[in-house]
């Protein structure tokens, strides 16, 4: 598998392609603020033939420019059925945000255990909720490869204190990605790539993160 990163936006949040060199089909992931230009340019750089549109949640910093690449490219956006509210009408999850997009209504709901393939890369949808109610992870076995958005960063978690964000299910999320194989990278939503063996603080998430 081919993974690059494009950071960008207010908040450098990753933008992914994933792409299967054998059948140059690819996915984007969460296309946020200003990503789309250099999510293209890759695209025709590398001949790769884009099949869908994967977030990891609905904030806007990540799907700023869903509504944009949809628009060009006609192909299908997957979402977790609970983060669907703010992908469709953007700002109904009352986070602050100065910009302004359309909303997205998606053509694929994603459910925990769920498939999601691109050529012959094949994912497992982890349901990670807590920083949001749809907040997934995208898991790829073969190549020991987690997505995981903002659930989990590089020696951190993502924010608990919005007013979707629910704590008790974040510490029971993270649990879930503490049981992965030591040495599945792991390509958060903000900031450099970890593993999870490098972040084991995990099984202890909830007494180092927990302010209550
Ligand atoms: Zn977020
Ligand atoms: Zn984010």
């Amino acid at each position: 598998m081919d993974i690059s990163v494009f950071p960008s936006g207010p908040f450098e949040t990753n933008a992914y392609i994933v792409s299967c060199p054998a059948t140059s089909q690819a996915a984007l992931i969460d296309p946020g603020v200003n990503s789309s230009t250099s999510l293209i340019n890759y695209l025709e750089k590398k001949k790769l033939t884009p099949k869908g549109i994967w977030l990891t949640h609905s904030h806007w910093d990540h799907i700023a420019e869903v509504s944009l690449l949809k628009e060009k490219y006609h192909i299908p956006v997957a979402i977790h059925a609970l983060d669907t509210p703010n992908l469709e009408k953007p700002g109904s999850d009352q986070l602050p945000c100065w910009i302004s997009f359309p909303g997205v209504i998606p053509d694929v709901l994603l459910k925990d255990g769920q498939s999601l393939s691109v050529g012959q890369l094949q994912f497992t949808v982890i349901h990670t909720p807590g920083h949001s109610p749809g907040s997934i992870c995208l898991y790829c076995p073969a190549q020991n490869l987690l997505i995981s958005g903002d659930t989990l960063f590089k020696g951190s978690i993502g924010n608990i204190s919005f007013p979707t964000s629910v704590p008790e299910q974040m510490w029971d999320s993270l649990a879930k990605l503490s049981k992965l194989p030591p040495a599945t990278q792991v390509y958060p939503g903000h900031g450099p790539h970890t593993t999870i063996q490098a972040e084991a603080w995990l099984p202890n998430a909830r007494k180092l993160f927990d302010r209550n």
